[in-house]
């Protein structure tokens, strides 16, 4: 969820519900920052759920530790570049995906730079 955060606050939140996550992410930047921001917090669930720690809803979720903070960089960098390299393998095919403008184009900005 788009939401205009403050400046001097986090670029995004995770709010994990029973069975439901949402993250809330800066408004006011680029959609490349954008899925960066959205591809850290998804981290942060892939972090928790792969090591079984994954805290209660009710814990904030906006301070991690920095071995948590690396780890969701470590997953978002991983997933971005892996959607990346598909992208342009799919590209250099020639192919046309009809999953891909649901997927890649909500992970991969295609503006000609990959
Ligand atoms: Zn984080």
């Amino acid at each position: 969820m788009e939401w205009d955060l403050s400046a001097d606050g986090p670029f995004g939140v995770l709010i994990s519900r029973d069975h439901e996550d949402v993250i809330v992410y800066q408004a006011k930047t680029t959609k490349a920052h954008q899925a960066h921001i959205i591809l850290h917090e998804v981290g942060h669930i892939i972090a928790f759920d792969l090591a079984g720690e994954r805290p209660p809803a009710t814990v904030d979720r906006t301070c991690y530790s920095d071995r948590d903070e690396r780890d969701a960089e470590i997953i978002a960098s991983t997933i971005m570049s892996q959607a990346i390299s598909m992208s342009r393998r799919v590209r250099s095919h020639g192919l046309d995906e009809p999953w891909r403008p649901s997927v890649f184009n909500s992970l991969v900005l295609t503006d000609g730079a990959v």
